[in-house]
């Protein structure tokens, strides 16, 4: 009989337990089916690795089923694991401790699942270190390890706290798509080399307080609802990553690449040197964007195109009013005239007809003030609405940009953006100005859509000129 876990390196040991078809060794048999004591069980380990060791042969435990705490104390530095050894796929049911142990060969624990608190402090990584798709369910403590050459955490889950304090990586690291899903510390940690935390997930508190590195790689790595311990989180590289309403509160940001990144809020953010997307979509970029600089100037330029049909319809209409008048003047002094005429015939005439010419020379008038035809009150539609509409959306774009030009000029001269404050109007920052602007391109929409209504009736007026 054959053990059926899927491994090909324990044969040699007999089967302990069997359910229907499926046969298990010592090693393989689930967590309380071994047949024998904890203590005998952790013994045949050790049994192993001494074999192994003198053996010089590389140690498979892949797959093995630990079912209570087991303690790797003992090889320290007089005493080190010389071997390759792998621990992937394996199942550590309580505590394991690695603590103070020396791996002179490679570490492997892919896919290992760590089901109570791991301790991994002050061990000696001197090989290739692996814990791809390995995932702590408690606790895990790396503080003051020496990873010697290169380490893969990618795909690791950390379900609740890891600790990387005072860990020193001599060679590069790659976290990439790890998640640390109740924060981690790498709190004085020291990155000799490359590290990568490329589409990893962070959440809770994340601490790189006094880390000693390169640019780390944070690209598209996801910050949800994260807070940074340390405010220095400059030069490192964060393009496409997703800040999803993690607090940047006084952060350092210097330095940085954040382009194509998302969520982002500043706030007090110290941002000297780094590169921004031109198009950023952060409350306060958009601001920055739309009411200082090349946008004032477009609006600008519509504020006239608004302006302009108005002063045309003004000036017109005051035209007429003066032609009007004199119409009415003329037509009183023929009148007077008229008054004279011998005879009767031709004096109820032309009396007549003078009664005829209105000053709008239609057969009724009604009388209205210039501002009342400017604005379309004299008609049924409701194009005054609008007109108000866009008298308060130039109202608003007055307001925001008298409060954000001074804003820009001083994150110009500090390189820190302004707080973000509250929506209390007395409140210092720009989030009190975002309802305003959220409005405000309501109306704008409102005032392209009347733009182009203009434009339509202007144009399309039909004008009667001689035939040649
Ligand atoms: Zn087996």
């Amino acid at each position: 009989m054959k053990c059926n876990a899927n491994q090909n390196w324990c044969g040699e040991h007999e089967i302990v337990y069997s359910e229907d078809d499926n046969h298990y060794c010592v090693f393989h048999a689930p967590k309380d089916k071994k047949g024998i004591s904890n203590e005998d069980f952790n013994k045949l380990v050790f049994q192993l690795i001494d074999k192994n060791r003198k053996k010089k042969d590389v140690l498979l435990l892949k797959g093995t089923i630990f079912p209570d705490a087991i303690s790797f104390e003992q090889y320290n530095y007089d005493n080190q694991i010389s071997i390759d050894i792998n621990f992937s796929e394996a199942h550590f049911h309580n505590e394991v401790s690695f603590h103070g142990t020396h791996f002179t060969g490679g570490a492997y624990f892919d896919h290992a699942t760590f089901h109570a608190n791991a301790h991994l402090d002050n061990v000696n990584f001197n090989a290739m270190t692996t814990f791809t798709g390995a995932q702590f369910k408690q606790e895990v403590h790396f503080d003051d390890s020496n990873f010697m050459n290169n380490a893969v955490f990618c795909d690791t889950i950390f379900n609740n706290k890891a600790d990387f304090k005072n860990a020193i990586f001599t060679d590069s690291v790659d976290f990439s798509s790890s998640h640390f899903k109740n924060g981690v510390k790498f709190k004085k940690a020291e990155f000799k080399s490359d590290c990568h935390f490329s589409k990893s997930h962070f959440s809770g508190k994340i601490d790189f307080s006094s880390i000693n590195s390169n640019p780390i790689y944070f690209s598209n790595a996801t910050f949800h609802k994260a807070s940074f311990v340390n405010p220095n989180m400059s030069q490192h590289i964060y393009n496409g990553a997703n800040f999803g309403g993690s607090s940047l509160m006084n952060l350092d940001l210097s330095n940085t690449d954040l382009q194509n990144s998302k969520g982002i809020i500043f706030d007090n953010t110290y941002i000297k040197n780094a590169k921004i997307s031109r198009n950023a979509r952060d409350p306060w970029s958009i601001l920055r964007r739309n009411y200082s600089g090349t946008l004032l100037i477009f609006h600008l330029v519509l504020l006239i195109a608004f302006i302009m049909p108005y002063f045309g319809k003004t000036l017109l209409w005051v035209g007429i009013n003066q032609s009007q008048e004199s119409l009415t003047r003329s037509v009183e002094s023929i009148r007077i005239r008229a008054e004279n005429i011998n005879s009767n015939e031709a004096r109820e005439f032309v009396l007549g007809e003078l009664s005829k010419i209105t000053p709008c020379l239609a057969p009724e008038c009604k009388e209205h003030t210039v501002a009342e035809v400017i604005i379309g009150l004299d008609k049924e539609s409701k194009i005054w609405i609008l007109v108000v509409l866009l008298i308060v959306y130039n109202i608003f774009r007055t307001i925001l940009t008298r409060f954000i030009g001074p804003l820009c000029d001083e994150e110009s001269r500090h390189y820190t953006t302004p707080p973000l404050g509250s929506y209390n109007p007395f409140s210092e920052g720009y989030k009190k100005l975002l309802p305003l602007h959220h409005m405000s391109q309501v109306l704008f929409l409102v005032s392209i859509v009347t733009f182009l209504w203009h434009a339509w009736v202007w144009s399309t007026a039909i004008l009667w000129l001689p035939v040649k």
